[in-house]
């Protein structure tokens, strides 16, 4: 068991067997039937393995009972083996001590996830998905208004979100998958704001999609489509940018960006899908995105990054109700006792990086 723990560890640092060996000065051989569980590794090697792999040593004695399951890359996108298994490894760990954590609650205060009742069976064209996302807005009572904080607001109908520091730069697209039934989306941590809302609402749009488009329908532009709609309803993009428009200035889709938290080139989609601009002018402006090296890096200030706040609120809800000690509480989010104090005395409240 400890060697399966090592061999994940080591696959979430991004380590070779010889790297890992290196840094914890242990003969990659020796790391081999550690893994392999042809020997155990006495308490001191234990402590350079944990410190080489930046985890605390009550990992290696944690029982693995995760697996991910149906996952599926954003936009077919190909993920190297190697960042592949960097993230698994790494979110693997988050939703353990998920699931460790929701054992102590005796009732979890978040409901499993589920569509709302009276979506459409069958969506036969783009158009319809619009509804399909109003009804999903409506159900949650999100309103028409800007989702200030998707994140929370997935969390709270239970779905689970992470954040991997495997999905770095514009590389690598999101990851969905599913735990004992639970979504799970995984988004980059260093990710712009923009991009991170875009992947989950996407994400979303395939778990409310699923089994209801008709063949002729492209999954991802889908998806898409719902993504740009959950974000910034019909009624809103017609408010603010009228019923019909000639083009778009750059400088007042920056302004929109900052507002709803969709990116200005998603707003140019939005506003060709719903017919405000033509498919003409929808060119034009993307080809001048492109032209200036836009499409890769907006212009003009980015949308701030969200980060998961559901799993520290429920540690210290269990805290607070005595289901758990405060060393439980501290390994629970992988820090010192000593850190764990601080951020009770809400020393660093507001700015502390949950899940790392
Ligand atoms: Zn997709």
């Amino acid at each position: 068991m400890i060697g399966d723990r090592i061999h994940q560890a080591r696959k979430s640092a991004g380590l070779s067997m010889r790297a890992l060996g290196e840094k914890a000065s242990i003969s990659a051989m020796a790391i081999s039937k550690y893994e392999n569980s042809k020997s155990t590794p006495s308490s001191t090697v234990m402590l350079s393995l944990a410190r080489a792999l930046g985890v605390r040593i009550d990992y290696f004695f944690r029982t693995s009972q995760v697996e991910l399951k149906e996952v599926e890359y954003w936009k077919h996108s190909r993920l190297p083996k190697k960042v592949l298994s960097q993230i698994e490894g790494d979110v693997v760990e988050q939703i353990e001590r998920y699931l460790e954590l929701e054992e102590f609650l005796p009732v979890s205060p978040i409901e499993p996830f589920s569509l709302p009742p009276g979506l459409p069976e069958q969506i036969g064209n783009y158009d319809e998905i619009d509804a399909v996302s109003g009804k999903i807005r409506q159900a949650w009572q999100l309103g028409n208004n800007p989702i200030s904080d998707l994140i929370d607001t997935l969390e709270e109908r239970g779905i689970k979100v992470f954040l991997s520091n495997a999905l770095h730069g514009d590389k690598f697209d999101g990851l969905a998958a599913r735990v004992d039934g639970t979504p799970i989306i995984v988004v980059g941590r260093d990710w712009p704001g923009d991009r991170q809302r875009f992947t989950l609402a996407h994400e979303l749009g395939h778990l409310a999609l699923a089994g209801r488009l008709a063949e002729h329908l492209d999954e991802e532009l889908a998806a898409n489509r719902f993504a740009g709609a959950f974000l910034v309803p019909a009624s809103e993009v017609i408010k603010e940018l009228g019923y019909q428009r000639k083009r778009l200035e750059p400088a007042e889709l920056c302004v929109l960006k900052s507002a709803y938290g969709l990116s200005m080139q998603g707003w140019m989609y939005r506003a060709r899908d719903l017919g405000v601009v033509s498919q003409a002018a929808f060119q034009t402006m993307y080809r001048m995105f492109a032209a200036r090296g836009w499409r890769k890096q907006e212009p003009g200030p980015g949308y701030k990054p969200e980060e998961p706040k559901l799993f520290m609120q429920l540690v210290f809800h269990a805290c607070a109700e005595d289901l758990i000690g405060e060393s439980k509480a501290a390994e629970l989010l992988g820090k010192s006792l000593a850190e764990f104090r601080t951020i009770r005395n809400v020393e660093l409240c507001g700015q502390q990086a949950v899940n790392q």
